[in-house]
């Protein structure tokens, strides 16, 4: 029999609080004088079959004693317009017991339809795929203990390594607002075998495959997970369970995401940690750890050796301060396993290893030694000597180029046959000196099968400032894993040559980051976040940390400077004050005094970390000897100091309750330099021009 539904006249109807079709009439066998009601106006309807002209019937519902066209309400009402019937929501409703399907619930006078319910347990599951509002979404929750399936098959969807989570890109604006006001269970539909858990309703920005996506950050979990979940048991035909079971796709996977906004670096933060301590380190294995100041990377680190006790694990750092610093740790904790050492160190031991010398004097190369090493030299001009020893060591310092002939020509446009010989020196082993082992190393891959061998492990600290000849080594010339710490944003160092080397590191190296400082307190931590671009910290610290409140009266505190001309200049003016590296300082300011105004020399300003060559252009000698004895009379001991100076690039790394910033920052110019010394204070943060 073909049955066509009218347009005109409701063509479905309520049977026993179940939405029921004409069609539904025959399939469950209902009887034809049964009691069907109107959805729209809950009155009596009766069932009718009428044959038309063309010989085809007419079955619809109809309202009895109605003169026609005066319920225009209920009549033209149809299915669609008063549940979803689109192809997804129809998959849905397939797999779904006959009698627990389309279920009418009513609170006061409003009626909704849940797409499957089980009354005998009482539970409701809502198929959720177009826009809602939460007043829908609370009066429906408010009818029937209700769970939740919100389709999300067409959003951008991924499960991610790193943290074992799902994200999900937030498909309609309204569902951001909607799924907040769910009482019970939120699984998210994703096409694939991996459902969603979405226990946190809360919207995180995120980034992702270098994209910022708005997204909600649940739990993937299977099929049969989601069969208990969602109490199924009752609900799901036998074929919708063999359905389900039988996609075998899962979800696409991302490495890791990062936060982007507060909420979703807190949420992050311990998950990326956690990684970190689980990581199981393979061959070849690149982990870098971005970490903002005060996370307490050497802390990861140093927890990191005690869980692989097992591997012998080289530390690496440029700065010989870190190291100190991180021996007396190993010493405290009885860490036996990791080897704490600067790069030339390590070069040098290769470098014995490889000569088969212990033992061998490093030299440093200036215009005065060189005349030791190539005699005629001796009594040449200071310049000439001078500018040897500067080819030689950019020479050495270029990582291109191993020819030294080739590098001459390129540098000078000729060959220099000095500069052909003290390399050819540094072939045959007669001197060597530190940058000539990087480059000797360089060219020789001293590392591969040295490193390997050596060590089960490497950790690079400060990876921020780093060397391109050394990364390049560690990269091609080892094999065991590595983790590179340090950052981004304190990278400090770039005026001295140095690199950041999280820039250069592999593509498949895995790249964590760590948000949370655990020494500036909020607000200080809040506001610094906002003044710097790319700034991902938030506070996990107790300290109450402020900007701009002043120091408070007789407190001691730690002065920062930019540079050693402000830090002199304003040294004279007060007592207690202690300078930390002064005497080393005023040693090789005296003789770079002498070199600037006796000798007239010139000196490459760029090689300096401020404008100390032109400060101390200006002054004679005893404008110098004055400035020094006056600061002199005011120094005392670290101890007894109402006031440490410090210059910025000596403090990293460092901190102290009190700080106070100099006015000699350009705090555009040295972005980086502002940041560390913005995050030094863990109460007070001063700065001098507010
Ligand atoms: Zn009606």
């Amino acid at each position: 029999m073909a049955a066509i539904y009218t347009k005109e006249m409701p063509n479905f109807a309520i049977y026993k609080e179940q939405i029921i079709t004409p069609e539904d009439i025959y399939k469950f066998n209902i009887d034809k004088s049964s009691e069907f009601l109107c959805y729209n106006c809950d009155k009596k309807v009766h069932f009718r079959q009428q044959r038309n002209a063309d010989n085809n019937y007419t079955e619809h519902f109809y309202h009895p004693n109605t003169v026609k066209d005066t319920h225009t309400g209920c009549d033209s009402l149809t299915l669609d317009k008063v549940k979803d019937t689109d192809t997804w929501h129809n998959m849905f409703s397939r797999f779904i017991e006959d009698d627990k399907r389309e279920i009418i619930r009513r609170i006061e006078n409003k009626k909704h339809i849940v797409d499957a319910y089980d009354a005998f347990n009482e539970m409701g599951v809502e198929f959720q795929n177009s826009p809602i509002s939460v007043a829908d979404v609370q009066s429906r929750d408010a009818t029937t203990h209700l769970n939740w399936i919100f389709n999300c098959s067409a959003q951008y969807v991924r499960r991610v390594k790193v943290g074992g989570i799902a994200i999900c890109e937030i498909p309609h604006d309204n569902w951001e607002k909607a799924v907040q006001a769910v009482k019970n269970r939120i699984l998210l539909w994703t096409g694939h075998n991996d459902w969603i858990l979405l226990e946190n309703r809360d919207s995180y920005r995120i980034q992702v495959d270098g994209k910022l996506r708005n997204v909600w950050i649940g739990k993937p979990v299977t099929f049969a997970d989601v069969f208990e979940l969602l109490c199924l048991t009752n609900i799901l035909t036998e074929a919708g369970i063999e359905h389900f079971n039988g996609i075998t796709t899962g979800l696409a996977e991302v490495e890791v995401v990062y936060g982007r906004c507060k909420k979703s670096m807190f949420l992050l933060d311990d998950l990326h940690r956690e990684y970190v301590n689980h990581h199981e380190f393979k061959s070849g294995d690149i982990l870098a750890v971005k970490s903002v100041a005060g996370s307490g990377k050497t802390t990861t680190l140093l927890k990191l050796a005690k869980i692989h006790s097992k591997k012998k694990i080289l530390y690496l750092a440029f700065n010989k301060a870190l190291i100190t610093d991180i021996e007396v740790k190993i010493k405290e904790q009885g860490i036996r396993n990791l080897y704490p050492s600067t790069f030339d160190k390590v070069l040098y031991q290769a470098y014995c290893s490889k000569s088969g010398e212990e033992n061998t004097e490093v030299i440093n190369l200036t215009a005065m030694t060189i005349q030791n090493i190539i005699p005629w030299l001796r009594g040449k001009p200071f310049k000439l000597r001078d500018s040897i020893c500067r080819l030689f060591t950019k020479f050495c310092g270029n990582p291109k180029i191993s020819e030294i002939s080739d590098f001459a020509y390129r540098e000078t446009g000729k060959e220099n046959a000095m500069l052909s010989q003290l390399w050819k020196k540094v072939v045959y082993g007669e001197f060597i000196t530190f940058d000539a082992m990087r480059k000797l190393s360089l060219i020789g891959h001293w590392f591969s099968g040295f490193m390997d061998t050596k060590y089960d492990m490497i950790m690079i600290d400060e990876t921020q400032d780093f060397d391109m000849m050394m990364l390049r080594m560690l990269l091609d010339d080892t094999t065991i894993p590595k983790i590179f710490v340090g950052d981004t944003k304190q990278a400090i160092y770039q005026w001295r040559g140095c690199i950041n080397g999280f820039e250069y590191l592999p593509a498949k190296s895995l790249v964590i980051e760590f948000y949370s400082t655990f020494r500036v307190g909020d607000p200080a931590c809040e506001i610094i976040r906002t003044q710097f671009e790319d700034c991902w910290m938030i506070s996990k610290s107790k300290n109450h940390t402020t900007l701009n409140e002043g120091i408070p009266a007789g407190a001691k505190y730690t002065y920062l400077f930019r540079t050693w001309r402000a830090l002199l200049t304003a040294a004279r003016g007060f007592n207690k004050v202690y300078i930390h590296g002064y005497e080393k300082k005023i040693t090789s300011i005296r003789k770079l005094h002498q070199i600037l105004t006796e000798f007239n020399g010139n000196l490459e300003e760029e090689e300096f970390e401020d404008d100390l060559p032109k400060f101390l252009k200006s002054l004679s000698v005893d404008d110098l000897e004055n400035l020094i004895s006056s600061i002199d009379e005011n120094l005392v001991s670290a101890g007894d100091a109402m006031v440490k100076f410090y210059t910025i690039h000596s403090y990293k790394g460092l901190e102290d309750d009190n700080v106070r910033i100099a006015d000699d920052i350009d705090i555009e110019e040295d972005e980086n330099l502002y940041y560390v010394a913005l995050t030094r204070g863990m109460k007070n943060i001063v700065e001098n021009w507010v």
